[in-house]
């Protein structure tokens, strides 16, 4: 083999090699749990999910032959799919898109009855009572910005609010006086995360152009406050408290304060 004829073949094997590795790269990253991906009712938390779902297609194959068929404009609209290259979710795994097909809450929820591995279970729908429900289904939690819901300009709208499987529950209009006319009213939707089953029919009743109310998956949206701080005014929560770990697990630059310090930063007291 001549120099040149070498040289060739190794730039060659190099091209390929490089193209192999970014296929098999973008293969790994589709295949990595997604923060972002909406999953059917009854799903494990996502790293849990990824693992234990086989991609199947049957929860999919459920949500097509539901009794509920929606139907927009002559056509039935989908809600489940398993993802494509492209879809930004692990390749063959169900999600579904809120703005075009959300859930409609099935009250016999087939998907998650149809999941032959677990990866979609009844005990992530479980009420207080430990019946499952529809209704204590957890697949995202619907978020406002305020900055494009026209509620907020003092527009009447409520769009989302009618949505809502669980009108007066998950979403409540709350009234404000509109200062600058002094005699309007704005009419603003509020969501209630408890009991936000981020289904995302209000995401799709939006009247924005891109939606004012979107659903993210809760362990993305929700904070938490810890076990050490009490609602004074909610008795169970006081029960609650009593097993809480008095430990600090926050660790800031203001865990080294004391309380005193810490609610007087920035007074300049009189000496
Ligand atoms: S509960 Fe939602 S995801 Fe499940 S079958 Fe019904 S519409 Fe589809
Ligand atoms: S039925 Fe269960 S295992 Fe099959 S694709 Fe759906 S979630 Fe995954
Ligand atoms: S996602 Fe929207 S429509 Fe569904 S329960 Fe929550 S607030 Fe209601």
């Amino acid at each position: 083999m001549d120099r040149r004829h070498f040289l060739t073949q190794m730039a060659q094997a190099a091209a390929a090699s490089a193209v192999a590795g970014t296929v098999v790269g973008a293969f790994v990253e589709e295949n990595k749990a997604k923060q972002l991906t909406l999953r059917p009712p009854g799903a494990l938390d996502e790293k849990e999910f990824i693992k234990t779902c086989i991609r199947c297609g049957q929860c999919v194959e459920a949500c097509k032959n539901r009794e509920n068929k929606v139907i927009v404009d002559g056509k039935e609209i989908d809600t489940l799919k398993l993802a494509a290259p492209g879809d930004n979710a692990p390749i063959g795994t169900p999600f579904f898109i809120a703005r075009t097909g959300p859930c409609f809450m099935c009250d016999d929820i087939p998907c998650m009855y149809a999941c032959p591995t677990g990866a979609l279970t009844p005990e992530k729908c479980k009420n207080d009572k430990g019946e499952v429900t529809i209704d204590s289904a957890k697949m995202g939690v619907a978020v406002i910005d305020p900055s494009s819901c026209i509620a907020f300009w003092g527009l009447q709208c409520t769009a989302c609010y009618r949505a809502c499987p669980e009108i007066d529950k998950a979403i409540t209009i709350e009234w404000k006086q509109n200062k600058r006319t002094g005699k309007h009213a704005y009419r603003i939707p509020v969501v209630h995360e408890e009991y936000c089953t981020g289904c995302g029919m209000c995401e799709m009743a939006c009247v924005t152009e891109k939606a004012a109310i979107k659903i993210f998956p809760r362990e993305v949206f929700l904070g938490k406050a810890g076990d050490r701080y009490v609602k004074g005014w909610d008795i169970k929560d006081q029960q609650r408290v009593k097993n809480a770990s008095t430990k600090t697990t926050t660790k800031t630059g203001r865990s080294k304060l004391n309380p005193v310090q810490n609610l007087n930063q920035g007074v300049q007291w009189d000496q």
